[in-house]
């Protein structure tokens, strides 16, 4: 008898412990080898004054079994509170979301019976980086962090993730028709990789048309791969349209930790009740058990968890005002049909332990062994924003042509993306947000950020009130800066 795996267990909020309770029933019946240590998180340690909702020992917990099991918590509105799911996948690095989307028909009734689709979200970056700043009175904004690494670590992981799990298509979707850079090289890395998987068929679909495509067929999904924000749009979407939101479990995977959980929130509309569906965490469960090597018990309770739905033992939220049983009832009838296969819909199987390695996603390259890019950059100029709610545009673009010499000339100001001068539209809206782009004068052959300090000196002293500036490269003789609208 081998030693158990320990494994880090919250029970969360809400409906958090009833859920968890049930699924450590069913696993520990069904003689899943792990050795749970429970950690506290959530409402708890938030309102016990710890802003970020995990203690030091919880941290140090992960750290050490580096696989967690956890239930839905609750984040307090307002207060400063940071979302502690946020905070866990960012600080461990848990790059990849893996979100599998599965009808059950005729179990669970849905319009889209032949939905079998498994959503990659990355997990880190883009909207989510949380860098967010009030810029002016009328104007905040929240920096989109696109970056190559993370882009190939996600989308090399979707591929990976296709052919060890027989998967013939991976789809990408970006909004690279708008956002040319971030979204853009979130698709050309997908370019670039989808070349080393020749026996893998790709597509992409622009976000918007992607996600009416998913609730509209999904059946013609396989594995999808997209930034942050769209991964969680796109997954609920997906998530419910199978039939349930309590179904579906997700694997939040990084190099060295790995999370497994509900997709669903802690419920507090029916916390107490003992009503609660505890699949979407024996889903979550289930891949924790693939990913520590016991893919037989994973597939035992996956099979008896179908034989149970198959049966007709539904919990509410399935049942839908038919019969119906409660939380631990529930788990009951699974431990129950534990040994069982569903007789109408094809047993599931999973890769053995013998060829377990070869199941999990190769994860190359490594950052520490990512290759230096070889890059020339070279200064184009500057985009200076500044506060103004006085100046028009013609005012403020004459001035702004006084104090761009000897090192620059002033190319273009933009307000909120769209050209106001030289030669802007009476009609157009403006707030008091302003970028004024600079580029290099052409006696101005080797440039460097002192003449950018000496131009805001120059704004400062013409009483011009400067907020931040974004400096104007070109990497490799490519555009490294968008065009404003009408530049
Ligand atoms: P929710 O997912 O908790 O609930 C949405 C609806 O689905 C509710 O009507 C609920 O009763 C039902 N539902 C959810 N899970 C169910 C289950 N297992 N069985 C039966 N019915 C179920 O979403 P919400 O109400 O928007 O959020 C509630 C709280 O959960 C919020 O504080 C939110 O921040 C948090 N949340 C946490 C996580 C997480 O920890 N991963 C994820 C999402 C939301």
């Amino acid at each position: 008898m081998t030693d158990k795996r320990a494994i880090t267990v919250a029970e969360g909020d809400g409906i958090g412990p009833e859920i968890m309770q049930a699924t450590l029933k069913v696993l520990e019946h069904a003689g899943a080898s792990i050795e749970p240590e429970f950690i506290d998180i959530g409402e708890k340690v938030y309102l016990a004054g710890n802003s970020t909702g995990i203690s030091d020992e919880a941290w140090e917990s992960l750290r050490r079994t580096k696989v967690f099991l956890k239930s839905p918590i609750t984040t307090p509105q307002g207060g400063g509170y940071k979302s502690l799911n946020v905070t866990i996948r960012k600080t461990l690095g848990l790059y990849a979301n893996v979100r599998p989307n599965i009808s059950y028909e005729p179990f669970v009734k849905t319009k889209h019976p032949d939905m079998d689709m498994v959503i990659i979200r990355e997990n880190e970056e883009d909207l989510y980086a949380g860098i967010e700043h009030q810029q002016t009175p009328e104007v905040v904004q929240c920096l989109k962090l696109i970056t190559r690494p993370g882009s190939e670590k996600i989308i090399r992981y979707a591929f990976e993730y296709a052919r060890k799990n027989n998967r013939k298509k991976v789809t990408c979707f970006s909004k690279d028709n708008i956002m040319k850079l971030t979204d853009g090289l979130f698709h050309k890395v997908f370019n670039e990789i989808a070349e080393e998987y020749p026996d893998i068929e790709t597509e992409h679909w622009i976000i918007d048309i992607g996600i009416a495509k998913i609730a509209d067929t999904p059946q013609d999904f396989d594995v999808v791969v997209m930034p942050n924000l769209y991964g969680d749009i796109a997954s609920d979407v997906a998530a419910q349209i199978t039939g349930s939101v309590g179904l579906a479990g997700s694997a939040n995977i990084g190099d060295n930790v790995a999370m497994f959980e509900a997709i669903h929130g802690s419920a507090p509309d029916i916390s107490g009740k003992g009503i609660a569906n505890p699949s979407g965490l024996l889903h979550g469960a289930i891949m924790m058990l693939v990913h520590i090597g016991q893919p037989e018990v994973a597939e035992k309770i996956h099979n008896a968890w179908l034989k149970t739905l198959e049966d007709g033992v539904h919990t509410g939220d399935i049942a839908k005002g038919g019969s119906s049983v409660g939380t631990m009832e529930f788990a009951e009838a699974v431990i129950e049909r534990l040994g069982q296969r569903p007789e109408k819909v094809e047993p599931i199987t999973y890769a053995k332990e013998e060829d377990h390695e070869e199941a999990q996603p190769a994860m190359k390259p490594q950052v520490k062994d990512r290759p230096k890019y070889d890059v020339v950059r070279e200064l184009d100029g500057v985009d200076v924003f500044l506060f103004n709610n006085e100046l028009t545009s013609d005012e403020l673009g004459k001035k702004l042509e006084d104090i761009a010499g000897p090192e620059f000339k002033l190319a273009v100001v933009t307000n909120r993306g769209v050209k106001v001068y030289p030669g802007g539209f009476p009609e157009t809206f403006t707030t008091d947000h302003w970028r004024c782009r600079f580029n290099l004068s052409e006696e101005n052959t080797s440039p460097s950020n002192k003449d950018i300090r000496k131009l805001l000196d120059r704004a400062e002293e013409a009483g011009l009130d400067w907020i931040k500036i974004e400096n104007l490269y070109r990497f490799n003789n490519e555009l490294g800066y968008s065009l404003g609208q009408g530049q």
